[in-house]
C-alpha cells in the first residue's frame, strides 16, 4: 500500500480497537415489529440518506483504518434499491483480504428472491430475525410480515449455502412458551440461535417496554431445566455471550445489554443511514460524517480526521437500565435508524 495512505488503527480512549462497523443502509422496512417501530412510521426523505457511492466510500475508509468486519442492517437492508450491486462492490475488500467478513441482518422477507444473488455477491453468513414459529403470532409481532414467505426464504438461503443465525428478541408473555420449540427447530435446521433482550429505543407508541422485557437470566435458567449449558470462551467484541448445549452440540448466544453489559470489550461503531457515526448504540453522541463527505468529495483525509475525532469520544458504555422498575437510559432514535 502507498506509504502516504493513513492506515493507523482506530483506538478509543479506553484502548479498545475498533474493528467492526455496523451500517444501517436504510431506515425503511416492509415490517413494523412492535418493539422496533410504531405502526405509522415517518421515514426520512431520500436526499437525507447516504447514496450507495457514499456508503462505499465511507466503508472503504473504515477498512483502510483497520475495520475487519462490516454488517449491513437497517431498517430492512434488502429493500434498499441497488443493495446487491453495492454488496458485490464492497466484497472486493474480501478478495483483497482487507476485510474478513461482510454480512447482513435481515428480517428474511426477501431471502426467497435474493439468497443466490447474496451468495454470488460474496455473503456467506446472515442473521435472520425471527421471534416466533407460529404464523399468527408472527403477524402480531411484525404487524405486516408474512410468516410463510420468511420460512421459505430461510429454506432457500440454507439451500444456497448461506450459514444462518437466528436472532430472537425475548419477549415476556409472547415467546416464553416457544423457548424449547425455537431451540429444537434451530438444532434440526443447523442454525445458531441468539436471544436478545429488548432495548429502550425510539417511541413505539402504545407498546409497553417494561412489559415486553424478559431477562435472559431467567430464559437461561429455563433452558437449564432441560439442557446442560457450558459457557464458551468465544467473544465477538460485542454484548453476546455464547454457550454450548451438551445434549445437542448447538451454540446459543445471549445478548444482554440490560441484565449484563460487556461494554469493556466493545470493538464496534455504527453508521446510520444518514451518515452519522454513533460510537455507542445506547448514547446520543454522534459525528456527522455525511456533511464532511459532502463538503470534501475529493479529500478523504478530512473525512478520516472526522472519524478519528469521533473515536476519541467513544464512551465507556451505555446507560440502559430497567432495574429500578422504570426505564432509564432510553434513547430517542429508533433501532431502524441506527441499525440493530
Ligand atoms: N430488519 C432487519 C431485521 O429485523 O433483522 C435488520 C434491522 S433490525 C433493527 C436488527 C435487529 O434489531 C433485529 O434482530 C431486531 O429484532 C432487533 N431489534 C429491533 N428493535 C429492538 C429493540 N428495541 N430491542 C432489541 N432488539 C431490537
Ligand atoms: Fe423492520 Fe427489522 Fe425493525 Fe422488524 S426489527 S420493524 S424487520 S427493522
Amino acid at each position: 500500500m502507498d506509504p502516504t495512505v493513513d492506515t493507523m488503527p482506530l483506538i478509543d480512549p479506553f484502548l479498545r480497537k475498533i474493528t467492526y462497523l455496523r451500517v444501517s443502509v436504510t431506515d425503511r422496512c416492509d415490517f413494523r415489529c412492535v418493539y422496533c417501530m410504531s405502526e405509522h412510521m415517518m421515514f426520512l426523505p431520500k436526499k437525507d440518506l447516504l447514496s450507495l457511492e457514499e456508503l462505499d466510500r465511507i466503508c472503504t475508509l473504515f477498512i483502510q483504518l483497520g475495520v475487519r468486519k462490516i454488517r449491513l442492517t437497517g431498517g430492512e437492508p434488502l429493500v434498499r434499491r441497488g443493495i446487491l450491486d453495492f454488496i458485490g462492490g464492497l466484497s472486493r475488500h474480501l478478495g483483497s483480504n482487507a476485510l474478513d467478513e461482510l454480512t447482513i441482518t435481515t428480517n428474511g422477507s426477501q431471502l426467497a428472491k435474493k439468497s443466490k444473488d447474496l451468495y454470488d455477491a460474496g455473503i456467506r453468513r446472515i442473521n435472520v430475525s425471527l421471534d416466533t414459529l407460529d404464523a399468527d403470532k408472527f403477524r402480531q409481532i411484525t404487524r405486516w410480515g408474512r410468516f410463510d414467505q420468511v420460512i421459505e426464504g430461510i429454506k432457500l438461503a440454507k439451500q444456497t449455502g448461506l450459514k444462518i443465525k437466528i436472532n430472537t428478541v425475548a419477549l415476556k408473555g409472547f415467546n416464553e412458551d416457544e423457548l424449547f420449540h425455537l431451540t429444537e427447530w434451530c438444532h434440526e435446521e443447523g442454525f445458531d440461535l441468539t436471544f436478545i433482550e429488548v432495548m429502550p429505543m425510539g417511541d413505539i407508541g402504545n407498546e409497553n417496554r417494561l412489559g415486553q422485557y424478559w431477562s435472559l437470566d431467567d430464559l437461561r435458567s429455563r433452558l437449564e431445566t432441560r439442557y446442560t449449558l457450558s459457557d464458551l470462551a468465544e467473544r465477538t467484541g460485542g454484548p453476546a455471550r455464547y454457550v454450548k448445549v451438551a445434549e445437542t452440540g448447538q451454540k446459543i448466544g445471549f445478548i444482554t445489554p440490560l441484565s449484563h453489559n460487556f461494554c469493556e470489550s466493545c470493538n464496534r461503531v455504527r453508521l446510520t443511514c444518514t451518515g452519522e457515526l454513533y460510537m455507542c448504540l445506547g448514547q446520543e453522541d454522534n459525528a456527522d460524517l455525511k456533511s464532511l463527505m459532502r463538503k470534501y468529495p475529493d479529500d478523504n483525509s478530512k473525512v478520516i480526521e472526522g472519524i478519528r475525532e469521533a473515536i476519541t469520544r467513544k464512551p465507556k458504555g451505555h446507560d440502559f437500565d430497567y432495574s429500578r422498575q422504570k426505564i432509564d437510559g432510553q434513547v430517542a432514535r429508533f433501532m431502524s435508524h441506527t441499525g440493530g
